[in-house]
């Protein structure tokens, strides 16, 4: 049974009105529970505390933006993916879970191109009963500082007579500076990062020859286990290939393989090939604007679409393809942008090393994905030192330094939310 209950709606507009709160415009979610999103428009910044709990009510997430106000016609998602029901309070949304999840990310954006909102997005992964428990006790005195601090500012004044209650009912709370959302995220993000490497080619594709002897598709296949090696050494990391023997795999296959793992970084390793000896060093790749105007219709063919609910609006569904496009593209660029320098050290880098190519294993719509050309097979010194042991290395540590980067990166955005 699904349901919306709405409390307080005309209180919440009355007073929040003259403290120029932001209107929050829609609140969508999508997604089957294993992998949930909820997506928060409004017309300004939200910037909201969350904190997981176990209250009367069952296991909830709590959502506690800065100001709040729902606009006069709001448009509310049915409640689907692990989300029970929903609760629209005078300053906060409580959403009702019927099974465990937690926090995986939050992304702020601000208004870009035609979209004239702030959004706000939640992505929530399943997890175990334990995980989430474990989750909800360590947010429990962040929650009762945070309902006591609010209680004390004079902008919630219907708050007050529960402030000399709530922090009392906990143990001390210690004395470093308060925990944020930064803390549930870290947590979150202490998960193992999925990493996807792809060597090109195989079986009965060759790909580029070697003016040294040997074939692309053998060259790639040994940088990548080296790759893999070092991957797997780091338990921050689980790695994954697409092939790890000389066997042919379809271009659809690889991104599908690396949607199904839930990679979380999907990195091509190709060599390249020119008609002029002299040309050498390594390049990068993103996808393109006219590779990524095949991306709708390839995740159609494909089936590598977000898991958005029936009944969920064209609309919403369009924000949410778009949003996770623009992610995700941006993301592959931060990657690559790390590998470039990186790459430099191991060995030449080609003008422009960072490129853009309308290719199709970087067409998924949702895993940030990079094609590497570790170097030219047509160059005697590319491909004497991609063939070398030494070669090897040096690229596969070139590129386990950028990952690295890049979820440090990452981790550091998530902790200073
Ligand atoms: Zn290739």
């Amino acid at each position: 049974m699904h349901f919306v209950k709405v409390i307080c709606l005309f209180f919440a507009s009355v007073w929040l009105t003259a403290t120029g709160a932001t209107q929050v415009q829609s609140i969508g979610i999508a997604g089957d529970g294993e992998f949930t999103r909820i997506t928060i428009t409004s017309e300004n910044a939200i910037r909201p505390d969350i904190f997981l709990r176990e209250t009367v009510d069952g296991m909830v997430i709590e959502m506690v933006p800065d100001v709040f106000q729902l606009s006069a016609q709001p448009f509310y998602s049915e409640p689907t993916g692990g989300i029970y029901a929903y609760t629209l309070d005078t300053d906060r949304i409580v959403f009702e879970l019927d099974r465990p999840m937690m926090v995986m990310r939050e992304i702020d954006l601000p208004p870009s191109g035609s979209e004239q909102l702030y959004r706000f997005i939640l992505d929530l992964s399943g997890v175990s009963e334990a995980r989430f428990r474990n989750a909800a006790r360590r947010d429990e005195s962040r929650f009762a500082r945070f309902e006591a601090a609010r209680a004390a500012s004079p902008e919630t004044p219907d708050l007050i007579e529960t402030a000399d209650v709530a922090p009392r009912t906990r143990p001390e709370a210690p004395s470093s500076k308060p925990a944020s959302i930064g803390a549930l995220m870290q947590m979150a993000a202490r998960q193992r990062r999925v990493i996807v490497i792809d060597p090109g080619h195989g079986g009965r594709d060759p790909g580029a020859l070697a003016i040294i002897g040997g074939k692309e598709s053998e060259i790639v296949l040994k940088t990548s286990l080296k790759l893999k090696q070092m991957i797997e050494q780091d338990p921050r990391y689980i790695v994954k290939l697409t092939r790890e023997t000389d066997v042919y795999v379809e271009h659809e296959d690889r991104v599908t393989m690396a949607r199904n793992w839930g990679a979380d970084l999907f990195i091509s390793i190709h060599a390249d090939a020119a008609g002029a000896p002299t040309v050498s060093g390594a390049s990068v790749y993103t996808i393109s604007t006219r590779g990524e105007a095949r991306i709708e219709g390839t995740a159609k063919k494909f089936g590598w679409e977000l898991p958005i609910e029936d009944g969920t609006s064209v609309e919403v569904s369009n924000i949410l393809q778009d949003l996770t496009l623009r992610e995700t593209k941006s993301n592959s660029s931060i990657f690559a942008e790390f590998l470039v320098p990186e790459l430099g050290k191991a060995g030449p880098l080609v003008r422009n090393s960072h490129r853009q190519g309308n290719l199709f294993v970087l067409l998924a719509p949702d895993v940030p994905a990079v094609l590497v050309e570790i170097g030219f097979l047509t160059n005697r010194n590319d491909a004497r030192r991609l063939k070398s042991e030494r070669g090897r290395r040096k690229s596969a540590e070139a590129i386990k330094r950028a990952i690295d980067a890049y979820f440090d990166r990452q981790d550091l955005i998530l902790a200073t939310n």
